[in-house]
């Protein structure tokens, strides 16, 4: 099966070359997106394997169908970036990889939640510099604060035993509460999430009804100084809303993964070029802002178990069998 990739880096081929199954693929590695004006490339090819940031509208899904692809292989959980409807009446297959790791994601949350708290990441410029002074390094401690996750799937699960770890009190909001988290976690609604919690870590996907989970109103009913962590897609938060709750001191800490302008940002070096997303560059100037560029799935465990589920799903499909990670509109 002749596999393009998009969006690829030197990481994916290495992991895809390791992986078992490889000798059954012919791949071939693209380091563009997949658009509209990539989807080109994709004409002799069985299948594409794309990335979070890949766009998978109407208008490329009739291109890869146009151009004899069959398979559309997600190397990543979420699929918010695909037009489920179109792709069906293409008759286009896609599949994903629903759980590579969720340790990676939740353990990166909490990195974001400790180093955020403790300033970690200032202690360590200061200690280079000859500087020793622990002024404005001051943290709390995260034992008995109430932590409000959102969405306790596969990671929110695995966050949610952490943090209980830690002695947090746990409340959670998910529309399917989780049976193995009884006695670890109390299920509330949204806005008990909003008012109670002192640090809110989002694990749902983004869907229409999640788009802007985080707006002015949510951000109105939380508590002062709020820590807000999200790991999870960059468009569940209204980051101009959230600029506001900085501003106005309402959010007192914000660690992202995630950023929902990020398409145009992440995974590149852009250490020479200008900045052109204001909203971003502003959002870069809080003291008690921490961002990091979509990282928390980037474990050697993850990209291990991304590519070697990858390959299996696409071998199910060349078979005709039933995938379970197929994706269905
Ligand atoms: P999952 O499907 O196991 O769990 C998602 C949970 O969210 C489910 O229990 C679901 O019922 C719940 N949910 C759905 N809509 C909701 C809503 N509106 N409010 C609250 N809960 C809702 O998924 P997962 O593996 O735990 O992944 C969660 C998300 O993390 C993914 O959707 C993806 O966007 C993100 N993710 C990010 C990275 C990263 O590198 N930053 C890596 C993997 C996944």
């Amino acid at each position: 099966m002749k596999v393009a990739f998009f969006s690829s880096k030197p990481y994916d081929k290495a992991f895809f070359s390791q992986a078992k199954e490889a000798s059954f693929f012919d791949f071939t590695f693209f380091k563009v997106h997949l658009d509209v004006t990539t989807v080109g490339l994709t004409a002799g090819f069985d299948a594409v394997c794309v990335f979070v940031n890949d766009d998978l509208s109407a208008e490329v899904l009739a291109g890869l169908s146009d151009n004899g692809v069959r398979f559309i292989a997600l190397r990543c959980a979420g699929y918010n970036n695909v037009d489920l409807s179109v792709a069906a009446q293409k008759t286009l297959k896609i599949v994903r990889v629903p759980a590579y790791s969720p340790h990676a994601v939740a353990e990166h949350a909490l990195a974001l939640i400790m180093a955020l708290n403790r300033k970690t990441h200032r202690a360590h410029n200061r200690v280079h510099e000859g500087n020793f002074a622990l002024d404005g390094l001051l943290g709390f401690d995260v034992f008995g604060k109430t932590v409000g996750i959102v969405g306790t799937g596969r990671i929110g699960a695995v966050f949610a035993n952490i943090m209980k770890g830690l002695g947090c009190e746990l409340i959670a909001y998910d529309p399917y509460p989780n049976s193995s988290l009884d006695g670890i976690v109390e299920y509330v609604g949204l806005d008990s999430i909003w008012t109670r919690a002192e640090i809110i870590s989002l694990h749902c996907p983004l869907t229409p009804e999640s788009h802007h989970l985080i707006d002015d109103v949510s951000i109105g009913k939380m508590k002062a100084g709020v820590m807000l962590i999200n790991t999870s897609r960059g468009a569940l938060i209204d980051t101009k809303a959230l600029i506001k709750g900085l501003k106005s001191s309402k959010i007192g800490w914000v660690g992202l993964d995630v950023y929902e302008e990020e398409a145009d940002l992440f995974f590149e070096d852009l250490s020479n070029q200008i900045i052109q997303d204001d909203v971003f560059a502003r959002l870069m100037t809080f003291p008690n802002v921490m961002i990091t560029g979509h990282q928390a799935f980037f474990t050697e465990q993850a990209l291990e178990s991304i590519a070697e589920t990858t390959l299996q799903n696409l071998l199910d499909l060349k078979k005709g069998l039933e995938c379970a990670n197929e994706v269905r509109n």
